[in-house]
């Protein structure tokens, strides 16, 4: 369709155009007149011309009814009407495409003087991105359907109009006139841009923070996700039954009550719980939701946040379980056991049952721990707490109190003979034998018990009590179990009394060493002796070392005390050699405990050294037990004293492990074979035997061999018969001060 162009017409119609208001140079007020009314004789309603025409005179009130508006009148409210709704009214003849533009069109339009007097042009100033749409429409209408409603922008400038047409029939013959009206809707659509690009960061901030945004209506029956894909959060679990579908059960009361606090006091909801996410599992939030409300102040609806904490959940989760368990094994920690044992309490007392906590302590582990090395000794700890944890039920709690003590609580017990039989199968556990890589370790374990009630009614009582009654059980002799009685409280209390006195008692100078000679049973001369250290105590006079070395060992005393004997011993040889003329050996015996390093140890070669001593004035005394779980650090000392010509004798042989396979491996010079193998040897074949064979195999190794606690002529002479090279007995003397061995040293037996 090509429509004329009424050039002079057009010109006049955009001669005054306004500056563009959308680009924000004028407002309405400075628009002018565009369109003559001559010019557009088919749409007087439209013009915004001014009328030159006199006003009709205003109707009389004196004269009744009001007379009807003049056409000016009307023109008038038209043009103020136009003018107040800021409408530009613009209007096309179908037929010919001819347009006409009001004061306020053309200055939307941005209309320059002759710009546009045909459809074609007029198309020309829509923004393309909307022009076929706006094309589209006219087409339409052209065709005879519908109507133009259309936002769009302009080719020239960034501002928006919404645009409306309707096609108005003037009559059959007339031609089809379309009438539009176009509005600036530029501000509108700003703030709309603007809401959208604020949407669009605040979306972008929620997927950058890890949020998830959701909504709720009112009575937060319904909830919506709005966005949670960056957390996983299953998407279909919007609408109705949220807290089902979405939160985890153990969280649901909490969170409904919550919700029903919130909604009561209209305040804001917080709260952290596990949500549903994608894949089946759970993820923890940070959920925090606001009310919005109306004018009236009344909630609308809930706008609530979630932020991903699980990192933070699991930190606290692993700083809780490392308050709670022991890292070792596992097993729940003193803190735990503790909590759980005053549970258990109440829980015995709500339902008048009884209860029992047995206290476990492996025996002698902690020279396998310094014999064998720390590596070895966690091995050990972990699977020793695996046998005790198989011996319960799993009603019951074992705990790790630390280093190798294990409790249990042994709850709803029924019959108290169940606590016997699980005291014995732990006791049974442990005392099977432990394999780490090639090696055989044996361990076993003292058990005490104490019940709640009979015993102790409070949870401080109970440990103490199951603490004393585990030392009774480990004094009768170890691997065994013990209850609790009254009578052990007494011994518990000498026991801390006896180290509270044990620790003065080196200054105080109460400890002694005596010595007692070591005869050759060929030629019954002393060649050497023992060193064995005494306290006599101020108020229970003299104690033997059986009865207090265990308490020296137990509170570490034993390293001070054993360097002071060693020194005595040294001091005693330097006299006995100076005396003699000769080198004379004495032994000293040396605790497991006293193998550990320390930094304050004394270096007894370097001693022997400074005393202008040779090595071999000292025998070093060692138990079966310090080779058998030999560590580096023992091994050391070991190739040191040898090196330096200390020698080293195995004690109370025959007691422990028995086993000859070390005595290769080491250096070892002597053999002592324990006292309770020569008692009996008079009348007992079979003790006789093993002595022999004692003998026999400890020369065949080139060690020398000690007969101890010989009492009588007989043991002595066969002893004597079996090729011992040594003995130590009352039959020659017992253990006795220095100066009271010294005078007698050069006697013959
Ligand atoms: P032991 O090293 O086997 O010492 C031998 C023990 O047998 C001594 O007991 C000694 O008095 C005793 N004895 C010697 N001959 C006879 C006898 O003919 N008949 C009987 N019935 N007993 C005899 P003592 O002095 O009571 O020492 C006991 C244990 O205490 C020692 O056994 C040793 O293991 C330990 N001990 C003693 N002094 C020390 C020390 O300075 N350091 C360490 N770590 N332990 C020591
Ligand atoms: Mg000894
Ligand atoms: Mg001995």
């Amino acid at each position: 369709m090509k429509l004329p162009e009424n050039k002079a017409a057009s010109h006049q119609r955009h001669a005054l155009s306004a500056q563009h208001p959308i680009l924000g140079a004028a407002g309405p007020e400075h628009l002018h007149a565009c369109l003559p009314r001559a010019a557009d004789k088919t749409a007087p309603a439209i013009s915004t011309t001014p009328s030159s025409t006199p006003s009709p005179a205003p109707s009389s009130p004196a004269s009744g009814a009001p007379a009807p508006p003049t056409l000016q009148d009307q023109q008038e409210r038209l043009d103020a009407a136009l003018a107040i709704s800021q409408i530009g009214i613009w209007r096309l003849e179908l037929d010919t495409g001819a347009i006409s533009f009001d004061r306020q069109a053309a200055a939307m339009f941005g209309l320059a003087a002759d710009a546009v007097s045909n459809d074609e042009q007029f198309l020309a100033l829509i923004h393309t991105a909307e022009r076929a749409a706006f094309a589209g429409s006219l087409a339409r209408i052209r065709d005879g359907g519908g109507a133009l409603d259309i936002e769009h922008r302009l080719h020239r400038g960034p501002g928006w109009l919404h645009s409306r047409a309707r096609l108005r029939n003037t009559g059959a013959a007339a031609p089809a006139v379309l009438f539009g009206a176009s509005v600036d809707i530029s501000a509108r659509k700003l703030a709309e841009l603007a809401l959208r690009d604020s949407a669009q960061h605040y979306k972008a901030l929620i997927m950058a923070c890890s949020h998830a945004l959701y909504r709720m209506n009112a009575d937060m029956s319904e909830m919506h996700v709005l966005e949670g894909k960056n957390m996983n959060i299953v998407a279909d679990c919007d609408g109705r039954n949220w807290l089902q579908k979405l939160v985890h059960p153990d969280d649901r009361p909490q969170l409904a009550l919550a919700c029903a606090q919130a909604l009561q006091n209209g305040s804001a909801i917080e709260f952290e719980h596990r949500v549903r996410v994608l894949g089946g599992g759970w993820g923890w939030v940070a959920s925090r939701a606001v009310p919005l409300r109306d004018e009236a102040g009344v909630i609308t609806e809930w706008l609530g946040m979630a932020t991903d904490i699980n990192d933070r959940k699991q930190t606290e989760e692993n700083l809780w379980w490392r308050a709670n368990f022991d890292v070792l094994t596992g097993l729940p920690n003193r803190s735990l056991f503790h909590d759980r044992l005053n549970y258990e309490i109440k829980k015995a007392q709500r339902s008048a049952q009884q209860l029992a906590l047995l206290f476990i302590d492996l025996d002698r582990f902690k020279e396998v721990n310094d014999l064998l090395g720390h590596a070895v000794g966690d091995r050990l700890l972990v699977e020793a707490s695996l046998r005790i944890n198989a011996c319960v039920r799993q009603s019951d709690t074992v705990a790790r109190l630390g280093g190798d003590e294990f409790t249990a609580i042994l709850t709803d017990l029924g019959e108290l003979s169940h606590v016997e039989n699980t005291a014995q199968k732990i006791i049974a556990a442990l005392v099977e034998p432990f394999r780490l890589d090639d090696e055989e370790i044996y361990l076993s374990a003292s058990v005490g018990i104490t019940l709640y009630a009979s015993d102790a009614k409070n949870a401080d009582d109970l440990i103490r009590n199951a603490d004393q009654a585990m030392y009774a059980a480990k004094n009768a002799g170890r691997n065994q179990f013990s209850y609790f009685t009254p009578g052990m409280q007494q011994q518990a209390h000498k026991r801390l009394r006896m180290i509270s006195d044990l620790r003065n008692a080196l200054h105080d100078g109460q400890l002694e060493v005596h010595f007692q000679p070591v005869v050759a049973l060929a030629s019954g001369a002393i060649s050497k002796a023992e060193a064995l250290l005494r306290w006599r105590h101020p108020r229970h006079g003299l104690i033997e070392p059986t009865v207090f070395i265990p308490y020296a060992e137990d509170s570490g005393l034993i390293n001070d005390i054993g360097d002071w004997v060693f020194e005595q011993a040294a001091l005693c040889a330097q006299r006995c050699s100076r005396r003699l003329g000769r080198a004379f050996q004495i032994s000293v015996n040396r605790s497991p405990v006293q193998f550990r390093t320390r930094p304050t140890q004394l270096n007894w070669s370097a001693y022997l050294g400074r005393l202008g001593l040779p090595g071999s004035s000292i025998t070093v005394e060692i138990t079966e037990g310090v080779l058998l779980h030999a560590s580096a650090a023992v091994t050391d000392s070991l190739l040191q004293y040898h090196d330096a010509g200390l020698e080293v004798a195995i004690d109370d042989f025959g007691t422990g492990y028995s086993s000859m396979a070390y005595l290769k491996k080491f250096p070892i010079d002597y053999l002592k074979i324990d006292q309770s193998f020569i008692h009996d040897m008079h009348r007992n074949s079979a003790d006789r035997a093993i002595v022999k064979a004692m003998i026999v195999m400890a020369h065949e190794l080139d060690l020398r061999v000690v007969a101890e606690g010989i009492e009588t002529r007989e043991q002595q002479r066969l002893l004597i018969d079996s090729g011992c090279d040594f003995g130590q007995g009352f039959l020659f003397s017992r253990a006795v001060p220095a100066r009271e061995f010294e005078s007698g040293l050069g006697l013959r037996h």
